[in-house]
């Protein structure tokens, strides 16, 4: 006797089957990464879709999926309607289908997804729904996926028929039919095969990351040795597939290959526990280009699938708040800071993020950053959307100093950094013993996703509650400054030896 599947079942079953089984017997060992912010653009999204084609009749959830389904016959005989959450069982097979079109003649599903590309995951999806439609003898007219439209901008009025792409895929369903079915059989059959004390062995592979990085990767790889091939950083993830297959797991086994000298300098200084690699010639030539005051800036941003300002597109990287640390001369005695946060309910907060950081940066020194892809693009988003300030905002950008360079290009290198060149690891390498730099003591705010989560959870918020997260937000952004002064210092320390 099969289970009931769901659409979200399928698609587990089609990313891999394992994750049903550990799902059932060991849900604990699940690390779910899943952000609240993801989860809330999702959820606003998929309410705002059900406006697309005018009046709709939802179906509430319920726990008594027949209930649901009951409901849904009940309205199918209303047609021509749109009905939202429409549910359907067939063969133990259930799905609930985000938009339905009931016409005269047929019906049109319509899957909604919040993210701003197709991926293969959304089309299972959809197959699967047709599938149990059409076995369920409906006339199934259209097929679509509703997904975000990223060039979209908005002025004015919220356009939802601008905000979404539709995109047709019958054909592709209708042709996959027959692998849903036996898809369906594959995953009935995995499932009454494995019991509770009869755990499948199932291989790593490019399921574990694709569509998504699996939930229970850490489970699945707690025998590895460590480190492993996993964590060789900037690897692509197939080619870490294809050492491990190779049974190239430990660190020890890429001695005597022929991989890549950047993969394999990272391994060595593992190997070895070599000394700091620094190319003092590099470090020379970026601090001579620096000119003072030397501004050290830093922005945290936060994203939303529907844009709610004027002039923005769905997931621009808004930013909210940054981090400036002054060093006026080289012999500077003291460091002055300065600092932005925006009000969460003002409704300018961009335009007052880009006045602020144009007063506080004159055009007479060097801006370092830590990631020149990052705010160069925050400035001439900011530019494009306020063209009265675009001459200042292409000003800074022109000023700018990128300090991630020489760690991207293994100037400066240490063990510690294990092949990675984010700040967070380089920091701590750099400067072990020292507390006041040490992200992990921080009180409220550890990271970027957490400073953006932090800020849209300040809506609706107390005056206290709002004042002990926005202290949390400002002591968090100023240690990214902070690190960057840090980094200047120890670059001078350097040339100073
Ligand atoms: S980590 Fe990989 S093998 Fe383990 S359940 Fe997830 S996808 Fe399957």
């Amino acid at each position: 006797m099969n289970e009931n599947l769901s659409k979200s079942k399928y698609c587990k079953g089609i990313q891999c089957k394992k994750i049903l089984w550990l799902d059932k017997y060991k849900p604990d060992e699940k690390v779910d990464t899943a952000r609240k912010s993801a989860l809330e653009n999702g959820s606003r999204i998929g309410i705002l879709a059900k406006g697309l084609f005018a009046k709709y009749e939802d179906i509430p959830y319920s726990e008594d999926l027949s209930l649901m389904i009951k409901k849904t016959n009940e309205l199918l005989k209303d047609k021509p309607n749109i009905i939202t959450e429409a549910s359907f069982g067939y063969n133990h097979n259930f799905c609930s289908v985000d938009i339905l079109k009931n016409d005269i003649d047929g019906v049109e599903i319509y899957e909604v997804k919040s993210s701003s590309d197709i991926s293969q995951i959304y089309y299972d999806d959809v197959f699967y729904q047709y599938y149990v439609l059409t076995n369920l003898g409906l006339n199934v007219k259209k097929a679509s996926i509703v997904y975000i439209n990223k060039n979209y901008i908005r002025h004015g009025a919220l356009d939802i028929h601008k905000l979404f792409n539709i995109e047709d895929v019958t054909d592709l369903a209708k042709s996959n039919l027959p692998n849903i079915k036996n898809n369906i059989d594959d995953i009935n059959n995995f499932i009454n095969k494995y019991n509770k004390d009869n755990e499948p062995e199932v291989p790593l592979s490019i399921s574990c990351f694709e569509p998504y990085l699996c939930s229970y990767w850490q489970y699945c790889t707690k025998a590895l040795p460590k480190p492993n091939v996993f964590d060789i950083a900037k690897m692509k993830t197939i080619n870490k597939l294809k050492y491990y297959n190779l049974g190239l797991i430990r660190f020890d086994d890429f001695k005597n290959t022929d991989i890549n000298p950047k993969y394999l300098e990272q391994i060595n200084f593992e190997l070895e526990n070599l000394e700091p690699k620094i190319n003092k010639e590099a470090i020379k030539n970026l601090m001579d280009s620096l000119k003072y005051p030397l501004y050290f800036i830093d922005y945290e941003t936060f994203q939303l699938a529907v844009p709610e300002y004027e002039g923005t597109k769905p997931y621009q990287q808004l930013p909210f708040q940054y981090s400036l640390h002054i060093i006026r001369d080289e012999d500077a005695k003291t460091i002055e800071h300065k600092e932005f946060l925006a009000q969460i309910d003002d409704k300018d907060f961009l335009r007052h993020f880009a006045q602020s950081m144009i007063k506080d940066i004159p055009d007479n020194g060097s801006v370092i950053i830590y990631n020149n892809s990052f705010e160069p693009s925050r400035n001439r988003e900011l530019a494009r959307m306020f063209p009265d300030l675009a001459d200042e905002l292409n000003r800074i950008n022109s000023q700018i100093v990128d300090f991630l360079v020489p760690f991207r290009r293994r100037d400066y290198y240490m063990k510690e950094f294990e092949g990675s060149y984010s700040i967070k690891k380089v920091l701590p390498a750099l400067y072990p013993d020292d507390s006041e730099l040490d992200y992990h003591s921080l009180p409220v705010v550890h990271n970027g996703e957490e400073a953006s989560d932090t800020f849209l959870s300040l809506k609706g918020k107390s005056k206290e509650e709002q004042e002990t997260l926005r202290n949390g937000l400002l002591v968090y952004c100023k240690l990214d400054t902070l690190a960057m002064v840090k980094i200047c210092e120890k670059f001078k320390e350097i040339l100073n030896k």
